[in-house]
């Protein structure tokens, strides 16, 4: 089958062709008879034609009835529809446009436009949602003030919510009633909102620096009430610290936060309206983890951080994604930095750039942070636009400086306030307030592909040479990539003193080639090299496994020293999965004793640095990757250190106990005591499920739950099956909670977790209507390397039949699923057919969405 096939392709939008809206849309005033069946909503928009042109109102629509278009209060009938789209032939230059249509929420199951999840409806505009309400010039750079009523039955949805303020309400007497909301500020349409239901409200209060009273609501359903303090709290702290560290305050009287179950993203930043994904609203001790916990706190300040970098300054257009999203991503991971352990946090960071990232980089799906084409724009809410984006900002953070960076952040914000900006006009300001020159820095936004630096150091006479090379690998549409700046920060220590050898120098390699010299080294120097990961690159140097070890036990930066560690691991693990060779396997044995008895470090450091890197990111490391061997490799060495540190590990679990707080400290505690489970179960095998299930039994916290749930899935004992049937009987009734439950199984490292899965697939709680579940069990089965990657090519068919079964509901969440099948240029020959056998019959597949369909053929292109 041929998937070159132009009749096939969907339209390519281009960055270059970029033109300035024909139309402007200043004021809007919507008018929406609430109902799940069928919602009629009314329009009247104020338009200005835009420049001297003679260009008809164009307006983009789709899924809905056209019922009426008056012009100047008039119907007219010289409309037309044209690709989906409303054409209004205009003279002169100023009109008011009125329109009525109709859509059907309860039919929605894409859950973008106007939706319905669990009685409750609700929005999702982002990208191009809006279009699916009514018609309108849906795209970020046309900015309109809106106006929004709402009627609805008072019974079924007592609460009605929009953006802005509230203005009026009224009941009108026949079981209806009515609000209307008023958003003074100028928006894009992708940040309407609105919400209506029967809901509850946790209500807090926030004074801003100037003396705004806010008030503010998380909006649930009653039962859920309980579990809404954490991210009350969240926002609270969110706010403060935004005018603490970016000078911002909030704009409006009230900021709304509403939790639903249905929802394609973690949340949306609609002007005083966020929607959210319920995982990232509630918890309460019971339910959520840690890390839930913490995403909760991470995810509210992020979109409450939105409100400046997003909403008060937009994107131009939706190449500009990263504009809003790398920069507001940045802001969240230095809320979460200062909430906890900084260094923790930037671990956290860096692993999640690594294993959804990186291989993103490598792939058929490489794209620029500042992309220059795409068919779906669904498409491009990557790892590469979120959290490459952020890692571009922090280093021209760490050019700048605090203080410049801020100088830059405020010009920035001054000058864009109530604009559609583009990533050219940030990195301007960086540029004009910190006075250094960015020109290099900007290949950052157009070129795709992780750097690779290959560091040597040689050292002789008092005197060392690091000398660095850098280079891009060629990634699609992109073959020849020119030198990036890079900042790295680097810092020399002597091998025999362990003291530094000099102060931390930051290194802007510009150049294919570098050499830097050191003076007054009098003792041979162990290289400590891209320290806080100051640049997201690949770094090859030649340290031994002696000097990683040493580096692990000394370093003075403390990603410095997971750096290491994980890098010795690494070397251990490669070598064995590729030749057999364990010979490193004492050096990380030393290495991790060291640093459990390190007294200086913290119990969350300790528990992240003696992890061991994960299957996938081996695989990275390897030019085919071999799923088996590396788990072969893996176990092997998680069982080495169970058992060599068996003592260690014991002392680590059988601390006293305490009763659950969330708290830093306690966080870090339980984190530990988990991991410590970890590796006893490695060393004992199913010696250790009846530790596990004692623990799994006893938890008062759902992090010692899922800590020990989690080594008995992976089990084999008669224990495992009594603890998933406890665990399901208990939370079967919750949503959130069953999705670990899905999980967990999905993610096992047994043996038949592909035959598990797939009927887990049938289970009477497994739905694909819903994305959290989709994404609880086939995302998290296609990330488990080894069951993905069964030899006979079984995980690759069950992910394709699932993909092209949740297309026809929701085709952006299957678009999003699909990457693992992309990555078939990685593994051996007969691995690589079989996925492309799948890729291309998902191509060929009938009535496929615009949105699968770029993901799987552009992977089967690579
Ligand atoms: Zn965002």
């Amino acid at each position: 089958m041929d998937i070159q096939n132009a009749l096939a392709a969907p339209a390519i939008t281009r960055r270059e062709d970029y033109r300035p809206p024909e139309w402007l849309v200043p004021e809007v005033a919507l008018d929406f008879d609430l109902d799940a069946a069928r919602t009629v909503v009314r329009s009247r928009l104020s338009v200005e034609r835009n420049g001297a042109h003679g260009e008809p109102l164009r307006l983009d629509g789709a899924g809905q009835e056209l019922l009426a278009v008056l012009v100047d209060g008039v119907a007219v009938n010289d409309w037309r529809l044209d690709g989906g789209g409303l054409v209004i032939p205009l003279g002169g230059d100023e009109h008011v446009v009125e329109l009525e249509v109709v859509i059907e929420p309860e039919r929605n199951t894409q859950l973008m436009g106007l939706y319905a999840s669990n009685g409750i409806l609700c929005t999702q505009c982002e990208a191009e949602g809006f279009r699916r309400i009514t018609y309108f010039s849906d795209r970020p750079d046309v900015l309109s003030m809106y106006h929004v009523r709402m009627t609805a039955d008072a019974a079924r949805y007592p609460v009605l919510l929009a953006n802005g303020d509230p203005v009026a309400s009224s009941d009108l007497g026949d079981g209806r009633h009515r609000a209307e909301w008023n958003d003074p500020f100028p928006k894009p349409s992708y940040l309407f909102a609105l919400v209506a239901g029967d809901l509850q409200v946790n209500k807090g209060a926030f004074t801003t620096r100037s003396g705004r009273d806010v008030e503010l609501g998380i909006w649930v359903r009653a039962a859920d009430l309980p579990k809404t303090d954490h991210a009350l709290y969240s926002l609270q702290e969110a706010m403060a610290w935004d005018e603490r560290v970016y000078g911002r305050e909030y704009d409006l009287d009230v900021f709304n936060i509403v939790a639903v179950d249905d929802f394609n993203f973690g949340a949306m930043e609609n002007k005083g309206l966020n929607i959210f994904n319920s995982r990232y609203v509630l918890a309460d001790a019971d339910t959520a983890t840690d890390y839930d916990y913490d995403a909760i706190a991470a995810v509210v300040a992020h979109e409450y951080f939105h409100n400046w970098s997003g909403n008060r300054v937009t994107c131009r257009d939706w190449f500009q994604l990263s504009l809003k999203e790398g920069f507001t991503v940045y802001r969240d991971q230095g809320f979460s930095a200062d909430q906890g352990s900084a260094a923790v946090n930037r671990i956290e960071a860096v692993r999640t750039l690594r294993a959804s990232q990186f291989p993103e980089d490598a792939g058929p799906l490489a794209h620029p942070v500042r992309p220059d084409s795409y068919q779906e724009i669904s498409n491009f809410y990557t790892a590469t636009i979120y959290n490459k984006g952020a890692e571009l900002i922090r280093m021209m953070a760490t050019i700048l400086g605090p203080a410049k960076f801020r100088a830059g952040s405020d010009l920035y914000f001054e000058r864009s306030d109530g604009t559609a900006a583009t990533c050219e006009d940030f990195v301007a300001c960086m540029e004009e307030a910190g006075g250094v020159d960015l020109a290099q820095f900007r290949r950052w936004y157009t070129q795709a592909g992780t750097p690779r630096v290959q560091a040597s150091l040689s050292h002789d006479d008092g005197r060392a040479r690091l000398r660095l090379a850098q280079a891009t690998p060629p990634t699609p549409g992109q073959p020849v990539k020119e030198p990036m700046l890079l900042p790295l920060k680097v810092k020399l220590f002597g091998a025999e003193t362990g003291r530094a050898l000099a102060d931390e120098r930051l290194v802007l390699l510009g150049d294919p080639a570098e050499t830097i010299v050191f003076d007054g080294v009098t003792e041979r120097p162990v290289l400590s090299i891209n320290r806080g990961f100051s640049a997201p690159v690949v770094i090859e140097s030649d340290r031994s496994a002696a000097d990683l070890a040493f580096l692990s036990a000394h370093d003075d930066d403390p990603f410095a020293r997971y750096e290491a560690m994980q890098q010795l691991m690494l070397d251990a693990l490669v070598a064995d999965a590729v030749e057999g060779d364990r010979s490193n396997a004492d050096a990380v044995v030393a290495a991790v004793a060291d640093t459990l008895d390190d007294p200086a470090l913290d119990p969350a450091f300790r528990a992240e640095a003696v992890l061991l890197p994960s299957e996938s990111f081996i695989g990275d490391q390897m030019s085919v990757v071999d799923p088996d061997a590396i788990f072969r490799a893996r176990e092997a060495l998680r069982r080495t250190l169970g058992e060599r540190l068996a003592e260690r590990w014991a002392a680590a679990y059988d601390g006293p106990r305490e009763p659950y707080s969330y708290t830093p400290e306690a966080k870090g505690r339980r984190r530990l005591r988990n991991v410590a489970l970890g590796y006893l179960a490695a060393a004992r095998g199913g010696a250790a499920d009846k530790l596990a299930f004692t623990q799994f039994e006893a938890a008062d916290n759902m992090t010692d739950r899922m800590g020990a749930l989690t080594v008995l899935a992976n089990g084999t004992s008669d224990l495992r099956e009594a603890a998933l049937d406890i665990f399901y009987s208990r939370y079967r009734d919750n949503a959130l909670v069953l999705d670990k439950w899905f999980q967990v199984q999905a993610l096992s490292s047994r043996d038949d977790t592909g035959v598990a899965v797939a009927a887990l697939a049938r289970h009477p709680d497994f739905t694909l209507g819903n994305p959290n579940r989709a994404r609880s069990l086939i995302g998290a089965f296609g990330v488990n390397q080894r069951a993905f990657n069964a030899r006979g090519g079984e995980g690759y068919r069950f992910l394709a039949n699932q993909l092209l079964e949740l297309d026809r509901l929701n085709p952006q969440t299957a678009a999003k699923l699909l990457p693992s099948l992309g990555r078939w240029r990685r593994f051996d020959g007969a691995r690589a057919a079989l996925m492309r056998a799948e890729l291309a019959r998902i191509v060929g597949a009938a009535g496929l969405s615009r949105d699968l369909f770029e993901q799987a053929s552009k992977s089967l292109e690579g």
